[in-house]
């Protein structure tokens, strides 16, 4: 480990989290009552326009999450911003099946709640903020880091390019998809390319929503609307790349026409659409979750296509369990916890994954026979309570240690 290069004795920490967007900002929060020195460094401020994690699109929170959120003492902030998802209706285009599975049926609240990306940020880093245990550098970007044995060495740049060397016991790289972190902590990232693009959009339509969220397959890929708080809709089109070419270009009141196209007239007419924004979707894993010093969580370590609203849930139990296995450790950097950490979440990122992977490929199929066999399976599932009571926990992990917050235990 190289650290102290540029001539300023470094600081040293025990744990160094790179990247504060929704999972590495929460994992801080988690931490803030450890005894641990922690330094979140994040490189777009939370608050600027341009900050890729806390955008205008809409994540739908299960009820692990929300859990965990409590735990952190943020769910209070956010609450008013949050849509209960009370009913979940899923529907194939052209065809016959259609599921509908109502909270209450399932002994729940809710399946879930819709709130904006940019409000979960702005809540994680009011309370991030007054965390007296995590030194915040924002906005700094990581621009090189070394990992050895006995602990990690990472070169911060703030705004202004002044660069300095900090020391770590354990680095976090929360450092999303092109994650810096893990390609030079030597890590392969296998990426399945779904030729697909999400565009997401708030609509209004003449029927405010009453809490359902729809799911509409078509032969192109999903389309996703959910209720907003505002009683309006956040909506996620997954669709070809030359279709989201095509619908990237359209005003709105033609973007509104061919949307109204794809989804139908459940909820009326769409009146209004805000901004469009579009993801290219991708499924991509590590090939481990942890090497020498360094875990990598959230996006970092695996991103899904976005059909199941799975994606942050998963970073967020990843980042709560890491969380209790580090906050009290003499060593949170040991080999043995580390493996030990990624033992634990094996199986829920696998079958998350897995999940995530399955729907997207039977619900994109253009194979003869297949379409008839997901409305068999959909008109099936309409019928089974098992199978609705199994949806219903899918909001709650997929195996594995529930972690503790999610619990509501705080962390060690
Ligand atoms: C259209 C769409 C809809 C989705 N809907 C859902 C949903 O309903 N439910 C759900 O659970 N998930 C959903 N997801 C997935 C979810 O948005 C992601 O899983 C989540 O944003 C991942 O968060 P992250 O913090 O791991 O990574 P990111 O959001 O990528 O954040 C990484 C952060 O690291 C910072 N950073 C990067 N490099 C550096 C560096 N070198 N130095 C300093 N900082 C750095 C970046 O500025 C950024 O803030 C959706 C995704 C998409 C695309």
């Amino acid at each position: 480990m190289s650290a102290g290069k540029h001539g300023a004795a470094p600081h040293a920490y025990d744990v160094a989290i790179v990247g504060g967007g929704l999972v590495g900002a929460s994992l801080a929060l988690a931490l803030a009552g450890a005894a641990r020195r922690v330094l979140l460094i994040e490189g777009v401020a939370p608050d600027a326009s341009a900050q890729p994690s806390f955008d205008e699109r809409t994540t739908a929170l299960g009820n692990a999450s929300r859990r965990i959120f409590e735990g952190l003492g943020v769910w209070a902030d956010l609450a008013p911003a949050a849509a209960p998802i009370r009913a979940i209706h899923v529907s194939d285009a052209g065809h016959f099946g259609a599921a509908r599975l109502a909270a209450e049926a399932q002994q729940v609240e809710a399946f879930g709640y819709v709130i904006t990306n940019r409000d979960i940020g702005a809540a994680l880093w009011r309370a991030l903020r007054s965390a007296a245990t995590v030194t915040l550098r924002v906005p700094a970007r990581v621009t090189a880091v070394e990992v050895a044995p006995d602990g990690a060495a990472v070169t911060v740049q703030d705004g202004a390019g002044n660069e300095e060397v900090v020391t770590a016991r354990l680095l976090v790289a929360a450092d999303g998809a092109q994650s810096l972190v893990r390609a030079a902590a030597g890590i392969d990232n296998a990426v399945v390319e779904y030729g697909q693009v999400a565009i997401t959009a708030a609509v209004v339509a003449d029927r405010p929503n009453d809490g359902t969220a729809y799911e509409r397959f078509t032969a192109d890929g999903p389309v996703a609307v959910l209720p907003l708080y505002t009683g309006g809709y956040g909506t996620v089109w997954a669709c070809s790349e030359q279709q989201a070419a095509h619908l990237l270009a359209l005003d709105d009141a033609a973007y509104l026409a061919a949307l109204q196209a794809r989804f139908g007239w459940r909820i009326g007419r769409f009146r209004r659409v805000g901004a469009r924004a579009s993801y290219p979707l991708k499924l991509a894993r590590a090939a481990a979750t942890v090497g020498v010093r360094t875990v990598l969580i959230g996006n970092a370590a695996q991103g899904l296509h976005p059909v199941a609203g799975q994606g942050f849930n998963l970073g967020l139990r990843d980042a709560a369990l890491l969380a209790e296995h580090i906050a009290a450790a003499p060593d949170p950097g040991d080999p043995t916890l580390l493996a030990g950490y990624s033992r634990a979440r094996a199986a829920d990122r696998g079958g998350v994954v897995r999940f995530t992977d399955t729907l997207v490929r039977v619900f994109s199929s253009r194979l003869p026979g297949v379409s008839v066999l997901r409305d068999l399976g959909l008109v099936l599932f309409d019928l089974s309570p098992p199978a609705k009571r199994a949806l219903a926990r899918v909001s709650l992990g997929f195996g594995g240690p529930t972690p503790r917050l999610a619990r509501g235990l705080t962390v060690s």
